[in-house]
């Protein structure tokens, strides 16, 4: 039955998903949805026509209750798997943050050898040993960058984001990102511009998680401008916020997925093809701390044309 159906055009969209998920037939919460649907029409029709027929209401009122303990017995199921739902949730939100733990541990004593040896500390090393240290070095960065990553989501999950907002200065925090990024961006033949007053306000917010989120816009607008135009970065007050704005004229991101650029893992398919670095954790991260801090973050893009990552925060005041 589940292939017949699938063959009509409605059925074939709902199944798409339910499959995409391994989720059978029946438990395929729109097919549900809609077989109850039918069973709710069937029930009152021949409820009617029944009371139409057998006049005695002990008869009729038996139907109804039999229908309704019917329904009754269908939602208790449904609420079952919901709950049944949650707590895997739970569980692999548990999981991801012991493991997360976990590999943290080994992955800062390996960076502690790789500084021991990288200084010479433990005998001289020839010039083919430096260069594999370095590729082992920046291999064992990303692993941490990944690792506090998964970290992060897993609090944001569990609704543990501790933010210590304080006063803090947006435009000393911008213009250091972009020195540190500075050399990365000249590797790929882009500059990077600032247009901000240095009379910016100060905003409330986190300094550390604020400059997670300003370092990983500016490293998306390097990544994926493919070493094509400039990166703009504006920073203005607008009424009781500060509105920032990074630009970029790279790859852009598909309007059909556009929808889905905040959502965690996702990455869309251009930047796939040309950026297989990624973890398309950064941005879910970014959107949970500047809604966090009471601000907005949003973009637009048009495809290989530009993009602009927008975000805005609360102005400090006393
Ligand atoms: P990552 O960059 O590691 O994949 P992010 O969460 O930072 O993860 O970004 C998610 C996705 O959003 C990227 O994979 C890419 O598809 C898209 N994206 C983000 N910034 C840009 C940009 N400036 N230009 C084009 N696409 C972008």
């Amino acid at each position: 039955m589940f292939r017949f159906l699938s063959k009509i055009s409605l059925f074939s969209k709902i199944f798409k998903e339910c499959r995409e998920l391994n989720l059978g037939p029946w438990q395929c919460p729109t097919f549900v949805f809609f077989i109850l649907g039918v069973i709710n029409i069937v029930a009152m029709v021949s409820t009617y026509l029944i009371a139409k027929y057998y006049t005695e209401p002990e008869f009729v009122a038996l139907i109804v209750i039999g229908v309704a303990a019917f329904f009754f017995l269908i939602s208790y199921s449904v609420t079952q798997g919901f709950s049944q739902l949650a707590q895997a949730n739970k569980m692999k939100t548990e999981f991801v943050s012991i493991a997360s733990h976990q590999l943290r541990t080994p992955l800062s004593a390996m960076r502690w050898i790789i500084n021991l040896l990288e200084d010479n500390r433990v005998g001289e090393m020839a010039n083919e040993q430096k260069s594999y240290l370095a590729l082992i070095k920046e291999e064992n960065e990303r692993m941490i960058k990944l690792v506090n990553d998964l970290l992060d989501v897993s609090r944001i999950e569990m609704g543990k984001v501790l933010l210590r907002p304080s006063q803090t200065n947006l435009y000393i925090l911008i213009e250091k990102t972009i020195k540190d990024f500075a050399p990365l961006a000249k590797a790929n033949n882009l500059e990077i511009k600032l247009e901000a007053p240095e009379t910016l306000p100060n905003v409330y917010a986190d300094p550390g998680k604020l400059s997670m989120v300003i370092q990983n816009l500016i490293d998306n607008a390097v990544k994926y401008s493919r070493g094509r135009g400039e990166i703009k970065i504006k920073a203005e007050k607008e009424g009781k916020f500060v509105k920032v704005a990074i630009q970029d004229q790279g790859v852009g991101i598909p309007q059909d997925q556009q929808k889905q650029i905040f959502q965690k893992f996702f990455r869309s398919d251009n930047a796939l093809k040309y950026q297989t670095m990624g973890t398309g954790l950064g941005l879910f991260i970014a959107k949970s701390v500047v809604e966090e801090s009471q601000g907005k973050i949003w973009f637009e893009s048009k495809p290989n044309q530009e993009t602009t990552f927008f975000f805005t925060l609360p102005v400090y005041s006393l």
